[in-house]
């Protein structure tokens, strides 16, 4: 096989640069993909920069990656030549585990093989994200995009569509619930446009004056900024449900004392450094503070195939991999409306 356009990070300190990478022959159940556009997830740049401490280099980013099949090993059921998928967080797991057998990889409890910054499940073969040319997939991890839907809006539906997607479906938000969605980026934006077309009744709480309209434009009824200490009494006890996609360290404790009796708080951004919670803030009101990660496979497709039914993608920035750079530093100052997404056609050309 030919080697592998592809940008990656050396070091947690070095910009992304241009890279070769080798993808593995097409085997029996494999899908190979050309790449058309991969989204800039936060996840990217904690990852590139080191910031969880697992990193491992050099590093080729990217999970939530569009493009059309070019060729399909004997046993593939599902997908064809000149089809449009799309590979999320993963590409493998362990498919027995009481988490696997549930439909639930992306908690298998043999550690599922993610996209990129991950191996292979031989524990070996390291794993190269999709900001690269095309990339071979087991056709169990492989999605169908709905025919409709742009594909470069699409693309962040494999990370921050699901990621946001999830929850609402486990904590059962359903139409008129109150929901607040915290931090207007790329996971925020789509929990707003989910929450909104799963019936609840949604607000932004952000830290960006700036943002109100694109809230609105979105479908929230209400915007409060977090940057106001009034807000957090004026909102007090009023929201069932509060997704916290933050992805810098700040004060989980003063999110609880919105949430109403029984209701729950669920963080999907990932600071950091670990919250500082008090008891007393679950204790009074009977109250859950949990976590979600990305959704599994099968519900992942459920997703995308609500999006298709309801018309949503991602609002997008389209830019060419030579951006890259530019893109992770305006993410880090919030100032992403509400998605790059890189145009991998540009790699293909030089990059
Ligand atoms: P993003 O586009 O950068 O959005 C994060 C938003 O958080 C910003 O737009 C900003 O919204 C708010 N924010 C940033 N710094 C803040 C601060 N210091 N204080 C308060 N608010 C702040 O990031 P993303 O791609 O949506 O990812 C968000 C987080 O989710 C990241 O930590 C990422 O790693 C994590 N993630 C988790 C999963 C999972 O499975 N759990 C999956 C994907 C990503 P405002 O301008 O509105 O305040
Ligand atoms: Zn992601
Ligand atoms: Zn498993």
């Amino acid at each position: 096989m030919p080697r592998t356009r592809a940008y990656a990070a050396q070091t947690p300190r070095s910009p992304l640069a241009p890279f070769e990478i080798d993808r593995r022959p097409v085997g029996p159940r494999d899908v190979a993909i050309d790449i058309e556009f991969c989204g800039i997830c936060h996840s990217d740049i904690h990852q590139a920069r080191d910031e969880w401490g697992n990193s491992i280099f050099p590093m080729v980013p990217g999970h939530e990656i569009v493009g059309k099949v070019t060729r399909v090993g004997a046993e593939v059921k599902r997908f064809k030549a000149g089809d449009r998928v799309g590979v999320g967080c993963m590409v493998d797991s362990c498919r027995t585990c009481p988490s696997c057998q549930k439909d639930l990889e992306q908690f298998c409890q043999k550690g599922s093989a993610f996209t990129y910054n991950g191996t292979e499940m031989d524990r070996k073969t390291p794993t190269y994200g999709g900001y690269s040319t095309d990339v071979v997939v087991d056709e169990k991890f492989v999605l169908s995009i709905p025919a409709g839907l742009d594909p470069a809006g699409a693309a962040p539906l494999l990370c921050a569509g699901i990621t946001t997607y999830s929850p609402l479906r486990h904590w059962k938000v359903k139409k008129g619930d109150k929901v607040a969605v915290v931090g207007l980026g790329g996971l925020g934006h789509m929990g707003v446009k989910l929450a909104v077309a799963m019936g609840a009744e949604v607000t932004m709480l952000s830290t960006s004056k700036g943002k109100e309209a694109d809230a609105r434009r979105l479908g929230a009824t209400g915007f409060a900024l977090t940057t106001d200490p009034a807000t957090f009494k004026k909102l007090a006890g009023k929201f069932d449900f509060i997704l916290d996609t933050i992805s810098a360290n700040h004060d989980v404790q003063a999110y609880m004392g919105l949430l109403a009796l029984d209701g729950a708080l669920v963080l999907v951004g990932v600071p950091s450094e670990p919250a500082k919670v008090h008891a007393m803030s679950f204790i009074f009101g009977r109250k859950t503070l949990a976590g979600s990660l990305i959704g599994g496979i099968a519900e992942t497709q459920e997703m995308l195939d609500f999006c298709g039914k309801h018309g949503i993608t991602s609002d997008v920035e389209v830019i060419p991999v030579e951006k890259v750079n530019e893109a992770y530093e305006r993410t880090v100052k919030s100032d992403v409306r509400y998605r790059f997404v890189i145009d991998i056609a540009s790699l293909r050309k030089g990059g």
